[in-house]
């Protein structure tokens, strides 16, 4: 949901202050802040800096932008909204979608790297998620750490979370796995199929599918494509992906 009634915040409450106080400080030049079910983007210009870039036109927004520019105000922050976009109410679930997507993307667009390059236009056509280790969550359950490793052609490595790729590169491309075969044979690139893909590629006959588990071959798997069914997309002409 955009604007979420459960979520509207008193913003000069002392625990929400002393949140934003360190929140703010440790945002980095350029950075967004973009809470959810709040319906806005703030834009980090300077060390005490802050630009309203996108909200929507919605009467709970409104109410919580009052509350952050107080907030600014208190903490020593300059706050403009010179030049926000202003989004029209959603009238439906479509419009909601539609702002959250658009909202998504003006937050992929602030990431860069240090020198200024955006991550989004570093090439990805090699990259593919990475096995970190296991973690321990505080209730004592495990979940295993994987990351995608982009190389910007000004020699910066960039270690980023499966969350944060799938927001940048779509939800197809982040069903890839380039998976290690044994004994120096090439890797199997596979790409989890949508409902529609299976269907089709059913008909045609094609493909080989391959039901991913918990790992394949003896080699993990990614979490987010275990029970996926996939194939070999070394096969596809074009990867599947434009
Ligand atoms: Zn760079």
């Amino acid at each position: 949901m955009l604007i979420n009634e459960d979520a509207v915040i008193n913003w000069l409450d002392r625990s929400t202050r002393e949140w934003a106080e360190e929140h703010f400080q440790g945002m980095p030049l350029g950075g967004v802040w973009c809470p959810e079910g709040q319906g806005f983007i703030v834009l980090k210009n300077d060390v005490k800096d802050l630009t309203l870039i996108r909200a929507v036109k919605h009467p709970l927004t409104i109410e919580s932008l009052n509350g952050i520019n107080n907030l600014l105000f208190e903490l020593g922050y300059s706050y403009s909204e010179d030049g926000v976009l202003w989004d029209d109410a959603p009238n439906n679930d479509e419009e909601i979608e539609a702002i959250v997507t658009s909202h998504k993307q003006t937050v992929v667009d602030s990431w860069k790297c240090e020198c200024g390059n955006p991550l989004k236009k570093i090439d990805i056509k090699e990259v593919y998620p990475i096995f970190i280790e296991k973690q321990q969550d505080a209730d004592g359950s495990y979940y295993e750490d994987w990351n995608y490793q982009l190389d910007c052609p000004c020699g910066k490595g960039i270690d980023m979370g499966p969350h944060d790729f799938q927001i940048m590169h779509g939800i197809k491309r982040f069903h890839m796995y380039s998976q290690p075969q044994k004994s120096g044979m090439p890797n199997k690139i596979l790409r989890g199929l949508t409902r529609q893909e299976i269907c089709d590629f059913d008909k045609e006959g094609k493909h080989t599918f391959i039901v991913l588990g918990k790992s394949q071959d003896d080699k993990k798997i990614p979490p987010w494509m275990w029970g996926v069914v996939a194939i070999d997309s070394a096969y596809e002409d074009d990867n599947g992906i434009q």
